[in-house]
C-alpha cells in the first residue's frame, strides 16, 4: 500500500497488531532460516570457514542489536526506566529494528500486553497457556519461544498499548522504514565482509556469521526471556506470574534474564540488582547517563526492592 492510498482507517502494517501476508511469510523465514544456519556453521567453523572478519561482525553486530532491543526496546521505550535526548532515542531504535524483531512499535505493544497479563489469559507468550501438565507445558513453551510470533492470536494492537510511541515522530518514522533496516541489518555483513577480505568469498562469510548465525543467536537469546525465564531460574522478588532469574543467559542476554525482578519491578533500570549479577545493558545505561544521553534513569530503590523479596536467596 502506497503512502498515498493510507486513510486513517488503514494505518500502514507496521502500525497494526500483525503484518500482510507477505511479511508473516519473511517472519518464518526470518526465524527458520538462520535457526537452521546454525548447525552447518559449527561444522564449517572447523572447517576453517571462518575469518577475524567474521568474528568481529558477529560481535559488532550482535552488540549493537542486543543493546537495541534491550536498552532500547525494552527497558527505554517499554517501560520508560530512563529518558533518551533524541539522538541516542533515534541510534536504539535503529539498532532495535536491525534485531530483526519488528517494528519498535509493535514490539512495544505487545510486551506491555505480557506484563498485563503475565502468564494469565491475554499474555501473547506465556508458556503456561495450555496448562501445567508435562504436555501442555511443552507445548506452551515451544508457543512462548517462537510460535506467538509466527501464529499466535494475541498479539497486542499498537493503538492501544503504545499510543505514545504513535505520537513520537521519530519513532514512528522508524517504525514505518523498518523494512530498510532489516534490509541493511541483513545485507551490511556480507558488505563489510566483502570489502574487509576484498573478496566474494569474505562476502560469503560475512553473511553467514554477521547475519544468518548473529539473528539466530539473538533471536533465540532474546526468545528464551519469553520460554526459559518464565518456566525456570530462581525468584528472589514477588512477581504477580511465574517469572525467574536465569543466571547463564545474563551474558548473552545483556542483563536481560534476570526477569524475576523485572517482573516484580517493570519501571527499574537495572535487572541484576542483585550481588554478583552482571548487566551489561545497565552499565551501558549508566554509561550514556554520565556522557548526558540518558537522564531520569530510575535506579534501583533498596527499600522498595527489600519490600518485594522473598525467602529464597
Ligand atoms: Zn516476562
Ligand atoms: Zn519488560
Amino acid at each position: 500500500m502506497t503512502s498515498a492510498a493510507r486513510t486513517d482507517a488503514s494505518p500502514p502494517e507496521e502500525f497494526q497488531a500483525v503484518g500482510g501476508t507477505l511479511e508473516r511469510a519473511l517472519i518464518w523465514v526470518f526465524i527458520v532460516v538462520p535457526t537452521l544456519a546454525l548447525l552447518p556453521g559449527i561444522f564449517f567453523a572447523w572447517g576453517g570457514w571462518i575469518g577475524w572478519s567474521d568474528v568481529v561482525v558477529l560481535i559488532v553486530f550482535y552488540l549493537i542489536t542486543t543493546t537495541g532491543i534491550g536498552a532500547g526496546y525494552h527497558r527505554c521505550f517499554t517501560h520508560g526506566s530512563f529518558k533518551c535526548r533524541r539522538g541516542l532515542k533515534i541510534a536504539l531504535a535503529i539498532a532495535g529494528s536491525m534485531a530483526l524483531e519488528g517494528p519498535v512499535i509493535r514490539w512495544v505493544a505487545d510486551h506491555r500486553k505480557h506484563h498485563k497479563f503475565s502468564d494469565r489469559e491475554g499474555d501473547p507468550h506465556s508458556p503456561w497457556r495450555y496448562g501445567t501438565s508435562a504436555w501442555a507445558v511443552t507445548k506452551g513453551f515451544v508457543f512462548a519461544h517462537a510460535g506467538w510470533v509466527l501464529w499466535g492470536k494475541d498479539r497486542a494492537d499498537p493503538k492501544h498499548y503504545a499510543p505514545d510511541l504513535l505520537n513520537d515522530r521519530d519513532l514512528a518514522a522508524i517504525s514505518r522504514h523498518f523494512r530498510v533496516l532489516a534490509v541493511i541489518s541483513l545485507l551490511a555483513p556480507a558488505i563489510i565482509g566483502g570489502l574487509w577480505d576484498r573478496s566474494w568469498h569474505g562476502a560469503a562469510t560475512g553473511f553467514f556469521w554477521g547475519t544468518l548465525v548473529r539473528v539466530a543467536l539473538m533471536h533465540h537469546v532474546t526468545f528464551s526471556i519469553n520460554s526459559i525465564c518464565h518456566v525456570s531460574g530462581k525468584k528472589p522478588f514477588t512477581a504477580r506470574d511465574r517469572s525467574g532469574n536465569v543466571w547463564w543467559l545474563a551474558i548473552l542476554s545483556q542483563g536481560e534474564s534476570w526477569h524475576n525482578l523485572h517482573h516484580a519491578d517493570p519501571t527499574c533500570a537495572r535487572h541484576g540488582v542483585l550481588k554478583g549479577q552482571i548487566d551489561i545493558n545497565a552499565w551501558l545505561i549508566k554509561q550514556f547517563e554520565r556522557f548526558g544521553w540518558a537522564y531520569d534513569v530510575r535506579w534501583p530503590d533498596p527499600e522498595r526492592l527489600e519490600k518485594k523479596r522473598t525467602a529464597v536467596t
